[in-house]
């Protein structure tokens, strides 16, 4: 029996904390750490591997974005303004010029943000890139996975599903062809201004970075709480639909992780409010389902109703 990376982290690396100031710590996307009181910073720290969360030979200023882009995502999963982070970079060598690449590409995403890079580690090895990220939210106002509420809309930024698609174009599994798929694999936009327009708005938020359904998966369990996806609101792009309409897995955008958008619920009272505070900012948002008192992930889809497995990507896949 080998444990799953869920049942690993709950295991050996929960535990209640023990100082007042630890307002949430793991479990959510961000801990929150509470230095004066109703302030927190929203700390989370992620790694990309090569040949596990990126393929060799990526594009060194895509992959400076990207590993600085998935920590952003997280500090918006909390509705937190980043502020600092931190780089610790395992090189097989020093390559002037894929170091200037790298740099750029995430120095220029560090700027997007105003965000200052404030230390990190340099050590040979493998390739493996980790970033922290330390941002600020208010203790009132800060997101948890915890909050959904049976009848709550759930909603989703952006579309679903390039991201994957551009893996499998990349591993030459698919004839599609579509650069919009490869380009949000390899330099995702992290929803930061979405995140903090959500912020003491919604009741529960996740990123999507392993998949709709496992990360939604995350929310369902955090919050006590079920919910009905429906087929027909998911916002599928077009490459999406040509990738289905061409024989591709049907359930693959709700399987498939990397896409980066924020995943939330509201109080479907609350919707024209909703859709002013996104549309200020040009992020387009769409009801994908709604919160059930019964337990577990379910897809309308042609007028049946199907459950959803909340297996996304794990590093450590529960087995035996
Ligand atoms: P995300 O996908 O949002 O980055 P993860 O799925 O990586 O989150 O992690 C789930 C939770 O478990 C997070 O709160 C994270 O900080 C925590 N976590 C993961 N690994 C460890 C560890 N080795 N020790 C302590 N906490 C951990
Ligand atoms: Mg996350």
């Amino acid at each position: 029996m080998s444990l799953g990376e869920f049942e690993l982290i709950r295991r050996f690396f929960t535990r209640p904390t023990r100082r007042a100031d630890v307002q949430l710590g793991v479990g959510d996307d961000c801990a929150l750490l509470r230095p004066s009181p109703g302030k927190c910073v929203a700390m989370t720290v992620d790694t990309l591997v090569e040949g596990i969360h990126f393929l060799a030979g990526t594009d060194p200023g895509r992959l400076g974005h990207k590993c600085l882009a998935v920590n952003l995502s997280d500090q918006a999963a909390m509705g937190a303004a980043p502020a600092w982070v931190s780089l610790a970079i395992t090189l097989p060598q020093s390559d002037e010029a894929w170091l200037s690449a790298f740099a750029k590409g995430f120095l220029d995403l560090a700027d997007q943000y105003g965000v200052d890079l404030v230390g990190g580690d340099t050590t040979r090895g493998p390739l493996s890139i980790t970033v922290q990220a330390l941002g600020f939210v208010s203790e009132r106002d800060a997101l948890h996975r915890s909050g959904a509420k049976v009848g709550d809309g759930i909603y989703l930024t952006g579309d679903l599903g390039l991201a994957g698609l551009g893996l499998e174009i990349l591993q030459g599994r698919t004839s599609i062809v579509a650069k919009e798929a490869v380009d949000r694999l390899e330099m995702p936009q992290p929803r930061v201004q979405a995140g903090q327009a959500l912020a003491g708005f919604a009741n529960a938020c996740i990123d999507v970075s392993d998949g709709l359904s496992a990360d939604l998966g995350h929310l369902l369990e955090a919050s006590g709480v079920g919910a009905t996806l429906d087929w027909t609101a998911l916002p599928l792009p077009s490459a999406i639909r040509r990738y289905i309409a061409q024989g591709g897995d049907e359930w693959m955008p709700l399987r498939a992780g990397d896409d980066y958008e924020l995943c939330f619920t509201v109080s479907t009272d609350r919707e024209d409010e909703l859709a002013l505070r996104m549309e200020a900012f040009g992020c387009s948002c769409v009801r994908i389902g709604h919160i059930d008192r019964q337990g577990g992930l379910r897809l309308r889809k042609d007028r049946r109703v199907f459950p959803i497995s909340a297996s996304g990507f794990q590093h450590f896949p529960p087995c035996g």
